[in-house]
């Protein structure tokens, strides 16, 4: 392992020419933060808007033949902005000028839409002096639209062996026919994981606009108490459930290759921020939880019928009438005559009347019911394995606030409990178990 730090900047880390100031602060307090992934400028305040969204819509516009004038000035302001606050000997209008006239011309929405984070790493390269390294000529797409992670991997391993600093800016790559090609929405985090695995970096840093991960949602929990440490098992059952800080895709490269990410704060640097680890790492805090995250919006379908276990093929005819229907199962709890499909509302919208009528056909049970409004919590935590109690824990704080539970499952890695309960009791049982650890 090298002793780089590959640290990743989001949108709202570099929304404005403050916030690049304390990006300059972060960057040079640390002199192994040698390869930096911005993002484009985020959102200011609540009611602004994200360079990236703005190009989209000019894109889009563009496209329809009308005039989108009107938002590109807005994309142009904001860097020319930045720029002129900064002091930076950068001609940042021709640029821009360049790019207008390319989505006039028919550029594609990739294209537009990547060139919030190529300005903005040519401004930050500026601004550090640090060299500018593209993205284009480093992370690869195969003519499917699919990352090819070798030619990437080498690519970047094969460039950075000569460079030893730089700034490349996140979420786009290259087609094999040249053509840009960008990562799902929040794909600069999947740029810097690639980056933090090709060179094999001490940590991958993310730096956004919160202190990491809180245990609870602040929403429901009074000032939940922050999460330290995470392994990226545990974070894969909580993100699952409650709104992902990093993009998920992000993960992989890094916990393949055993590369700590440190979430940490832009506008508050010395927080700890939260550290996502090694699943391997022993556990040294047995008996508590590291969070709670939960989702609204289930419906359950219990079908029963006797010894359904014995019989060959029922399973195989339950599965197939959800998958003809294409929709997904989140958990399916069972007993020895009885199993129940638990499925998110979304995906069941007004498939459900077919799907109980073709259960009802296919699989001859004894009786079917559903329950709507069920709510699914996750208690998590590599605390919880092999130690006693825990599931006491939570079931008498919820019985002590009088939450029914309809359903339990607990994953074999013991790793985490899922509680299913009636959706109006969801505030009231994610607190009860926050306040039970
Ligand atoms: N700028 C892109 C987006 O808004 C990518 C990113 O910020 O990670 O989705």
């Amino acid at each position: 392992m090298s002793n780089v730090v590959v640290a990743k900047f989001g949108g709202s880390s570099l929304a404005d020419s403050k916030q690049f100031i304390k990006v300059k602060e972060i960057i040079a307090s640390n002199n192994r933060r040698n390869y930096i992934i911005p993002s484009a400028p985020g959102k200011r305040h609540s009611k602004d808007h994200k360079i990236t969204d703005l190009l989209y819509m000019c894109q889009q516009l563009a496209s329809h033949g009308l005039n989108f004038d009107e938002i590109y000035n807005l994309v142009q302001k904001r860097f020319e902005d930045i720029c002129v606050e900064l002091n930076l000997n950068l001609d940042i209008s021709s640029l821009l000028k360049e790019i207008r006239k390319k989505i006039q011309e028919g550029a594609s929405k990739d294209y537009a839409a990547s060139r919030g984070e190529y300005l903005n790493a040519i401004i930050l390269s500026n601004y550090l002096d640090m060299k500018f390294i593209d993205a284009a000529g480093l992370i690869v797409f195969d003519e499917k639209g699919f990352l090819d992670s070798k030619a990437t991997d080498k690519n970047v391993k094969t460039k950075l062996r000569e460079i030893s600093h730089g700034i490349i800016p996140g979420f786009y790559g290259s087609m094999p026919n040249g053509e840009i090609k960008v990562f799902s929405r929040g794909g600069s985090d999947i740029t810097g994981a690639i980056i933090a695995q090709a060179i094999n970096a001490e940590i991958y840093e993310n730096w956004t606009d919160v202190s990491g991960f809180l245990m609870a949602d602040p929403k429901i929990v009074k000032n939940p108490k922050p999460i330290e440490k995470i392994t990226y098992k545990e974070l894969r059952e909580l993100s699952y459930m409650g709104a992902p800080v990093l993009h998920e895709e992000a993960i992989f490269p890094v916990r393949k290759a055993g590369i700590p990410i440190n979430i940490k704060n832009t506008n508050n640097p010395e927080d700890t921020g939260t550290l996502i680890i090694n699943d391997l790492e022993p556990v040294t805090h047995l008996g508590t939880i590291t969070g709670i995250a939960g989702k609204k919006d289930f419906t359950v379908i219990s079908i029963e019928k006797t010894l359904m276990g014995a019989e060959k093929g029922f399973f195989r005819k339950l599965m197939s009438v959800l998958e003809t229907n294409n929709v997904a199962i989140e958990h399916m709890p069972s007993s020895i005559d009885s199993i129940s499909l638990i499925i998110a509302n979304f995906e069941l919208n007004s498939k459900l009347d077919r799907i109980i009528e073709e259960i009802r056909i296919y699989c001859n049970p004894d009786s079917i019911i559903c329950y709507p409004n069920m709510a699914l919590i996750a208690v998590v935590g590599r605390g919880m394995i092999n130690t006693k109690g825990i599931s006491a824990k939570i079931f008498t704080a919820l019985a002590n606030k009088g939450v029914n539970i309809r359903m339990i499952s607990q994953g074999s890695s013991e790793l985490n409990i899922i509680v299913g309960i009636e959706n109006v009791d969801f505030e009231k049982a994610i607190t009860a178990i926050y306040e039970a650890f």
